[in-house]
């Protein structure tokens, strides 16, 4: 685990309000902040973030709880502001680690909330409390006030907090849509009400800070699929995340309007469609949906296939598309795949190698690079500079954003009146205090992250991780002998076995060599025998000697695994 708190750090008296971020600054994802007031803390989201697909077995970073569990007796609560897995995925581990209290959500994240708990099996640790928008939550000593906002998913929430010191807003994730396809925009006079009324600290997403233009609305996307569904002549897949309940009512109410059938692939996809209709949300579901078994007994040209797998993740339904390997779907000429969901940075690579097999299959393949078919979830510059003019705020923090996106985000907010004094780029694991007249960061957790290998939650740490890249990029060798164990004589051996080393032709010889560099080693420990016993540490001596046998040889050092077997 990778750690975090000298005794004692963050722990000074506090007569203000502390923030802590134990994720989502300096990075997209990971979200997880919290808010300390004498003996009560709130957690808003708790977050993962996703690794880089190659990225030596580490599938996901979560943040270290260390902080938190230091102090659960006075976690009150856990907040989701959205059910997106960079807002909800670590909550798990949270609770595993110890950290339990009642976790607040709207309508659909509760539905995906809990089906994760069921997953993990904590559904009974810690309940689950579902709030409406415009819901007020209690605590001793913070009153929050959930508004409705629009994102990529539906019933997504920004905060307004009440706290001891002062009015602060967390936008969560968020965009100005005027022209969403569920819900309304979000509520331009609310939170003109509350800049009116005043807001201490302005807490705001910023994700896309570096484009410029106002970002598309739902009703783009509509029309724009509208025209494409119209001339396709054969089959349609539709990928796409599958939390994006939105998209998928979409696809439906065109399907709807065009007498096409809707199959959906991937088992994600299929609950969350479940989730979506329970809520009264993907109205056009009962008349169009047909079971992906099924769309044989159809036209090509009538059906339609949602599917996940938009990151070309191993194994989803798009993958096995896209190799010609899924059990009902295979494509053809006259095909058509629109990929509508944006590609995530670090799965470029996986995701263009999806593409060119989907174009092999003779579909036309349609992503976010050759036509606007996606359109982001997440507020734009003069949306951000909106959300500032709206609100007014007396201090201001970016969040939700890479280390270049928050800078841009403060100067925008200098740039919208906020004194430069009063803006703070603050980073993971900072601590920062405020009151009515104090903004400061007080202190600081080194790298509040933990990697993490899989369901089970086994973090990887540094010194593993630097292994496995080793391992990785040069290989390892052993180097067997045995032992007299009473002698200490060498009485068998060396053997010496490599993996991922060098071509399999130049093996054996480099091999040969090496067993007589471990020889020479064998003969100068046999020498070096005196009445007390060897000299010289065998093992550390075959090391050092075969790392530099392979270096003058092959140009690198691999792994070297020495071992002596004493019988
Ligand atoms: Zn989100």
């Amino acid at each position: 685990m990778s750690i975090v708190l000298d005794t004692g750090r963050g722990s000074k008296a506090s007569d203000g309000l502390r923030i802590v971020w134990l994720g989502g600054l300096g990075e997209i994802g990971m979200n997880c902040m919290l808010f300390e007031y004498e003996d009560e803390i709130i957690v808003l989201d708790c977050g993962i973030h996703f690794s880089d697909l190659d990225h030596f077995g580490v599938e996901f970073v979560i943040p270290d709880f260390t902080y938190l569990r230091e102090r659960k007796h006075k976690v009150k609560a856990f907040i989701a502001t959205h059910g997106h897995e960079d807002h909800i995925g670590a909550l798990p581990f949270a609770l595993k680690s110890g950290i339990v209290a009642p976790i607040y959500a709207s309508q659909f994240t509760t539905m995906l909330l809990k089906k994760k708990l069921d997953e993990y099996g904590l559904r009974d640790t810690a309940e689950v409390r579902t709030f409406r928008m415009g819901d007020e939550i209690k605590f001793k000593h913070f009153k929050i006030r959930t508004e409705s906002v629009n994102h990529s998913i539906v019933d997504a929430a920004a905060l307004i907090i009440e706290t001891p010191v002062g009015r602060v807003i967390h936008t969560g994730d968020f965009k100005i849509d005027k022209t969403p396809f569920y819900g309304n925009m979000i509520d331009e006079r609310a939170f003109g009400r509350y800049g009116d009324e005043g807001v201490l600290l302005l807490l705001s997403d910023s994700t896309n800070v570096e484009r410029d233009t106002v970002s598309s609305g739902d009703s783009m996307i509509y029309e724009t699929f509208e025209k494409l569904f119209a001339q396709a002549e054969g089959l349609i897949l539709v990928s796409m995340f599958a939390s994006n309940v939105g998209r998928m009512g979409q696809v439906m109410k065109l399907a709807h309007q065009m007498g096409k059938k809707v199959a959906l692939s991937g088992r994600t996809m299929e609950q969350n469609a479940k989730f979506g209709q329970e809520i009264g949300y993907l109205e056009h579901a009962k008349s169009v949906l047909i079971s992906i078994d099924q769309i044989d007994q159809y036209d090509r040209d009538q059906v339609i296939v949602l599917s996940t797998g938009s990151q070309g993740e191993y194994r989803s339904a798009l993958i096995r598309v896209s190799n010609g390997e899924h059990a009902q779907v295979k494509l053809q000429k006259g095909d058509l795949v629109v990929m509508s969901s944006k590609f995530i940075p670090g799965n470029e690579r996986a995701i263009g190698k999806m593409i060119n097999n989907l174009f092999k299959q003779g579909a036309e393949v349609l992503y976010e690079a050759v036509h606007d078919i996606h359109v982001s979830g997440h507020a734009t510059r003069p949306e951000l500079k909106q959300m500032l003019e709206w609100t007014r705020p007396k201090y201001f923090i970016p969040i939700h954003g890479e280390y270049r996106h928050l800078v841009h985000h403060a100067k925008l907010a200098r740039e919208c009146g906020v004194a430069e004094k009063n803006v703070l780029v603050a980073v993971n694991g900072d601590i920062v205090e405020m009151g009515p007249s104090r903004f400061e960061k007080i202190d600081h957790i080194d790298e509040p992250r933990v990697l993490i290998e899989g369901r089970e939650g086994n973090d990887v740490s540094k010194l593993v991780l630097k292994d496995r890249r080793q391992l990785g990029e040069k290989g390892v060798v052993f180097s067997l002998l045995v032992r007299n164990a009473e002698s200490g004589r060498i009485i068998s051996g060396p053997e010496i076995i490599a993996k991922g080393l060098v071509h399999e032709s130049m093996e054996g010889w480099l091999l040969e060599e090496a067993k007589t560099v471990v020889k020479k080693v064998v003969s100068r420990y046999e020498r070096s025998f005196d009445e007390r016993g060897p000299k010289i540490d065998i093992q550390e001596e075959i090391r050092v000697e075969l790392r530099r046998f392979f270096e003058a040889n092959i140009g690198k050092k691999p792994v070297v695994l020495p071992i002596v077997l004493d019988l």
